[in-house]
């Protein structure tokens, strides 16, 4: 009997338990990833901020599938699948498949706010990361130079748009950057002029959280020095101002957007029926709606029966029930709805502060910090990565010092690409070299 095969788009959380709940099992995988890497998404507004270097939050997917014998990993970004004949085309090369896991993650939302694409930054990927941080240490560098006043505090005033997890954790380690660290690198400049500002919407941080905790992250926002400004909708975003519902305009040349999330435009091309935040509509095994060998998993995925949050232990847990509900199939055994387990949610506000909803218990201040700081370390894959990050965490810790800060430009041009593939007919995927 052929073995079966299953293509798995996307190896974050979501593609990557998949992956492993499939292998060394009877089935053929093959796992397809934009980057030969897998990226640690919950430490990169770290690296955002010059605390962590880009290559200790990420591992090489293929050393994390080593020891499967029957995963095949290829490096490709998806843009064209055929639900209906079972085929995908990936560096192309078209390639069928029994079943398929789309585990794709999510993108920035914009709510049409006009300029907001063009202007802002998105924080979702390393290369996101990468830009944020170049664009900080940019603004002092230019900052430092400049004598008129107003310019100055243009460049040196850093919007951040979104009070949820994300903006705070952004906004706060922005601020312990730039009055921690930054301030002893520009002995010359007036730090009165930098501002931070954290623009959210709501009448409060933090709006899926209890609201002791959403006080809890204000106060300590604003002990880092980070302006939270409450009730602050942004209408639009130009290349020197983001302007307010109120009619404020905010003069400024960074701005970091993490006011909304959702799925990939890219899911209804493929004909697949999407809520109004582009998440494909899975039952509650995560099967499409229309497809029941297809499956959609992690964040953008939105199952009918439950609304889940955008986490990496949803993704996870996901990730594994549509990996088991194939080998189900496989066997002629009818696919099992996810039981999800709520692990609860956390993040860190700076130095000694956190927030961590566990359900019945809350916490904040330093034990919420330590539990964040130990978690975190646990679940960051590869040896190598854990002790370059605690070596950094404590450098930080010690020293108050964030110790990556370089201005590291890449040429988007690819000079030297090799291209070894062909068009043609549909292939199967024995022959990748693993
Ligand atoms: C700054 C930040 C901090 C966060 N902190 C936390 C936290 O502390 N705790 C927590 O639980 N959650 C956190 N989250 C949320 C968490 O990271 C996501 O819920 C989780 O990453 C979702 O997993 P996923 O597998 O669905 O998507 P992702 O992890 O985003 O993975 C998607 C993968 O698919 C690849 N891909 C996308 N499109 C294609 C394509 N067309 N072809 C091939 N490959 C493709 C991408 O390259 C990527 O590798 C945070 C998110 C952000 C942005």
């Amino acid at each position: 009997m052929t073995r079966q095969r299953v293509v798995i788009v996307g190896a974050g959380f979501a593609g990557l338990s998949a992956a492993r709940t499939l292998g060394n099992t009877p089935c053929e995988v093959l796992l397809v990833n934009r980057e030969n890497y897998h990226t640690f998404v919950p430490l990169i507004h770290q690296v955002a901020t010059c605390g962590l270097a880009p290559e200790h939050v990420v591992t090489s997917i293929r050393n994390l599938i080593r020891k499967y014998e029957n995963i095949k990993f290829i490096t490709s970004e998806v843009n064209k699948i055929n639900l209906t004949s079972q085929i995908l085309e990936v560096n192309n090369y078209l390639i069928a498949y029994d079943y398929l896991i789309l585990a794709c993650g999510s993108t920035s939302k914009f709510f049409g706010v006009p300029g907001a694409y063009e202007h802002c930054f998105t924080l979702k990927t390393l290369k996101d990361s990468v830009n944020i941080r170049n664009r900080i240490l940019d603004c002092f560098e230019v900052g430092q130079e400049e004598a008129r006043v107003s310019r100055q505090q243009q460049h040196l005033t850093f919007i951040i748009v979104g009070g949820g997890a994300t903006g705070v954790e952004i906004a706060s380690e922005v601020a312990t950057l730039i009055y921690g660290t930054l301030i002893k690198d520009y002995p010359g400049l007036d730090f009165s002029r930098v501002r931070v500002l954290l623009l959210h919407s709501g009448e409060r941080l933090l709006p899926d959280m209890p609201r002791h905790l959403s006080i809890y992250a204000v106060w300590q926002l604003q002990r880092l020095g980070v302006d939270v400004q409450l009730n602050s909708r942004v209408i639009r975003v130009t290349e020197n101002a983001v302007h307010l519902e109120d009619s404020r305009v905010i003069p400024c040349h960074t701005v970091i957007w993490t006011a909304g999330v959702e799925g990939s435009p890219k899911l209804n091309q493929w004909g697949l029926l999407t809520n109004p935040n582009h998440q494909v509509k899975v039952l509650p095994t995560l099967q499409t709606l229309e497809y029941p060998q297809v499956y959609a998993v992690g964040d953008l995925a939105s199952p009918q029966n439950q609304q889940l949050p955008m986490l990496a232990p949803v993704a996870m847990q996901q990730g594994v029930t549509a990996a088991n509900n194939i080998l189900r199939q496989i066997k002629g055994k009818n696919p099992q709805p996810l039981r999800y387990q709520h692990q609860g949610s956390m993040l860190i506000i700076g130095r000694h502060a956190a927030v961590a909803n566990l359900g019945k218990v809350t916490l904040t201040g330093f034990p919420a910090w330590l539990l964040w700081l130990v978690i975190h370390l646990v679940f960051l894959p590869g040896f190598s990565n854990r002790l370059h990050v605690l070596l950094c965490w404590g450098w930080i810790y010690f020293s108050h010092e964030h110790p990556v800060r370089l201005i590291f430009r890449q040429d988007d041009a690819v000079k030297h690409q090799v291209n070894k593939y062909s068009h043609g007919a549909v292939k199967r995927w024995d022959g990748y070299e693993k």
